[in-house]
């Protein structure tokens, strides 16, 4: 099996150090272990995603003299293909409308009985509000945001196996923000009380960025996820996907998040830090690596 890494930015602003970073080293990865390192829009967000920011990237990447086998894998041109998944979810029971917003959902939690709120991946740990209101039968409800019922997936992967109480595990060969690494297993309660029911279709998607990256990764047939520790929480809820659409769970490579001076964490709108920038100052390439540690 080749040996493969992949960079999966979203078109919705500039690359920043953070995402050079990222790709350098999942492309010196699959250099060094003589591999393929692939490309990857993530673009199912329509409202941010532009095709400008996504020429920027292809031109900030060869800049930094990385190249990629094509060809480089488009979101947006996937529909089907997630559609398939959330069939396939859905026909298995583990899949429910729900129109909450954030609004609803903070009410919900903030019930004096609650104690205070816990942080998931994706935020607020989805309290269940819509859980039991809804028919599940007949046919996927199109044009409504759909959550996966966690306790009914992490149950249908116990399956007979009920005398451990594993649901699932990964291999990490990077680390976790608290330096977890190594094979990393979650039981039951560890996916119902710190992820809970997450989104997998959005209104406007028709998927999440949970179930598009786990398909597409398996499409494209990486072996080696190279990403930011800010998805090691994440990454459970795609080794659960993985395990119900019966594809294979990769090895998981988590790198430390490049900071600003106080400490703060890269984000899209920090132009100040995006690679273009440092570029039309007359940084080279091989300052821009000195500049992420590599
Ligand atoms: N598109 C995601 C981002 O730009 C990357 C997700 C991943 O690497 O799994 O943050
Ligand atoms: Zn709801």
């Amino acid at each position: 099996m080749t040996f493969k890494t992949r960079f999966a930015p979203s078109p919705t602003g500039p690359l920043h150090l953070g995402h050079a970073y990222s790709a350098i080293l999942a492309h010196d990865l699959a250099a060094s272990r003589n591999g393929q390192f692939l490309l990857r829009i993530e673009d199912i967000d329509r409202s941010r995603s532009r095709p400008h920011w996504e020429e920027q990237i292809y031109d900030d990447l060869n800049w930094l003299g990385l190249s990629w086998a094509e060809p480089v894998m488009r979101q947006s041109e996937r529909p089907h293909i997630y559609n398939q998944a959330l069939d396939q979810l859905w026909s298995q029971g583990l899949l429910y409308p729900c129109t909450c917003n954030r609004r609803d959902i903070a009410a919900a939690v903030s019930a004096p009985q609650e104690g205070a709120p816990l942080l998931g991946p994706d935020g607020i740990v989805y309290p269940g509000t819509c859980r039991k209101r809804t028919d599940r039968t007949g046919s996927r409800p199109q044009d409504v945001p759909l959550r996966m019922d966690m306790a009914a997936a992490g149950q249908k992967l116990l399956g007979e196996a009920k005398a451990t109480k594993t649901v699932g595990a990964f291999h990490e060969s990077g680390a976790g923000p608290n330096g977890e690494a190594g094979t990393i297993e979650f039981t039951l309660s560890d996916l119902t009380d710190t992820i809970g029911d997450v989104v997998l279709s959005r209104r406007d998607m028709g998927t999440s960025y949970h179930l598009s990256v786990v398909l597409d990764d398996a499409a494209q047939g990486i072996t080696h996820v190279v990403r930011g520790q800010d998805l090691f929480e994440a990454t459970r809820i795609h080794v659960v996907l993985q395990a119900l659409l019966g594809l294979a769970t990769p090895h998981y490579i988590h790198h430390e998040l490049i900071r600003d001076e106080s400490g703060k964490r890269l984000a899209k709108r920090d132009d100040a830090r995006a690679v273009a920038k440092y570029r039309n100052d007359g940084a080279s390439p091989s300052d821009i690596r000195a500049m992420v540690g590599l």
